[in-house]
């Protein structure tokens, strides 16, 4: 036996130059609460080879940022420090710049949804909105209703501040409101109420499908009806293929409604800029939070968005973004047509980034991945979009990122593998296979989306 090391912490050995974890996390005991049950899945492991370029990724929801004009951007950057490199540099306040906060009314104005800059809290990209609305509203325990399935960094941000997330199941008009409102009648029955309900009403990341326009109406009315406070996640909605417009549920309950908005789908997620949108005094409350845990947004990229805005033909890019995702969403519509099996079934985005994939009983997309993509494609499996465990027999599958030509091939390579398991699966349950009870994978975070 080697002689105790003083530099290892206890719980873990070393053999020459490789470390091996023993048992537990040696500061298990040490930690908050909050944080004592978060741990990385097996599933992000895989996704670590997925990255490798063999690999066709429909997992990563990351936006082709291959589409922007890479010399616009360096102009923008260029000039930005040239004319403006001191203040670019220095801190600055921590609401964000008010010439910021102007121009990203304009584009909310753009989506038709009615602002004002004093409104408007800059934030590091959507996902800070969500952790300081969350850290603002959420005591342990606290319920939050959310769709079933839903964004991994919006059910980890509700999660990480100890709260217990409830699904409200979707079909392809989004969120089933006429679910919500039973499940707002039963926490009123256990004399409980939800702090806030979460919604992604615009091309929905995992499902794809938007919320209908009368469900909107009636989920504003169940919040004045439940007094409740409905956060809007709309990363998405500019990126529309149908030319459909939806109002937002801040437009039809404004006091009601916390909007998140980012500029990482429709300008670049590397600038790592969003905001939040919310009556005053809670304004106020996520001020004080975002100082308390960063002090303020980057100046420098909030200047390089701001020159984006104000110098580039920003409308425009957003229809060429819209129209690359177009593209791609029909190629893999198209192939999954020709290539899936029966039984497997697919939602049918109207705009952005993802398809919603259900197969038949008896195949577990999580234990499936390991497979996949040892056949050379990648999703991310259902139960990372619940936070019950939900999911195994889902899959997300987002076309943004790949090059249009390995789209067929990737698809084509994931249904023959759901033909082989499919086959195997008839061979020993006949048409009797068992469904899957619920069970969690950890978090699917570290895909950009
Ligand atoms: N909300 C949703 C629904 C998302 O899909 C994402 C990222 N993909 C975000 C928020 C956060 O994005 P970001 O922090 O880059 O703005």
């Amino acid at each position: 036996m080697l002689p105790a090391d003083p530099a290892v912490p206890d719980g873990w050995s070393t053999t020459g130059e490789m470390r091996v974890r023993l048992d537990t996390d040696p500061y298990l005991e040490r930690y908050a609460a909050r944080v004592r049950g978060m741990s990385a899945s097996e599933i992000r492991a895989l996704f670590a080879v997925a990255s490798r370029p063999e690999v066709v990724s429909f997992a990563g929801g990351m936006p082709a940022t291959s589409a922007l004009d890479m010399e616009a951007v360096e102009s923008v950057v260029a000039r930005v420090i040239r004319d403006h490199g001191a203040t670019a540099l220095q801190y600055g306040g921590g609401q964000g710049r008010p010439e910021l906060r102007a121009l990203l009314t304009e584009v909310m104005h753009h989506e038709g949804v009615p602002c004002h800059a004093d409104d408007l809290v800059i934030t590091v990209g959507g996902q800070q909105a969500l952790d300081l609305i969350a850290r603002c509203f959420l005591d342990p325990g606290d319920i939050v209703l959310a769709e079933g399935p839903t964004y991994v960094g919006g059910i980890g941000a509700m999660t990480s501040n100890q709260a217990e997330v409830r699904h409200v199941p979707m079909d392809d008009d989004g969120m089933q409101v006429e679910l919500l409102e039973e499940m707002l009648e039963q926490l009123a029955r256990e004399g409980r109420r939800a702090k806030y309900v979460y919604t992604i009403p615009n091309h929905q990341n995992p499902a794809g499908v938007s919320m209908s326009v009368p469900r909107r109406h009636r989920l504003a009315e169940l919040a004045e009806l439940h007094d409740l406070m409905i956060v809007e996640d709309n990363p998405y909605g500019l990126l529309d293929f149908t030319g459909v417009t939806y109002p937002s549920i801040r437009q039809l309950v404004p006091k009601r409604v916390i909007y998140v908005g980012t500029v990482s789908k429709t300008f670049a997620p590397g600038v790592r800029t969003g905001w939040v949108a919310a009556p005053r005094p809670i304004r106020d409350k996520l001020i004080l939070l975002r100082e308390a845990a960063d002090l303020c947004p980057s100046n420098l990229t909030q200047m390089i968005v701001e020159s984006w805005l104000t110098t580039q033909p920003w409308r425009e890019q957003i229809k060429r973004f819209t129209e690359v995702y177009r593209e791609k969403a029909e190629i893999m519509l198209g192939s999954l047509a020709s290539e899936m099996p029966d039984g497997v079934h697919w939602t049918v985005p109207g705009g952005a980034f993802y398809i919603w994939l259900t197969v038949p009983r008896g195949i577990d997309t999580s234990d499936l991945l390991a497979k996949a993509i040892a056949q050379r494609v990648a999703y991310v499996p259902g139960r990372g979009f619940y936070a019950d465990g939900s999911g195994g027999d889902q899959a997300r599958l987002c076309f943004s990122y790949p090059e249009v030509a390995r789209i067929h091939e990737g698809v084509a390579r994931l249904g023959e593998l759901l033909h082989a398991e499919l086959d195997l699966v008839r061979a020993v349950y006949g048409d009797d296979a068992p469904q899957f009870r619920p069970r969690h994978d950890g978090p699917a975070g570290g895909l950009g989306g």
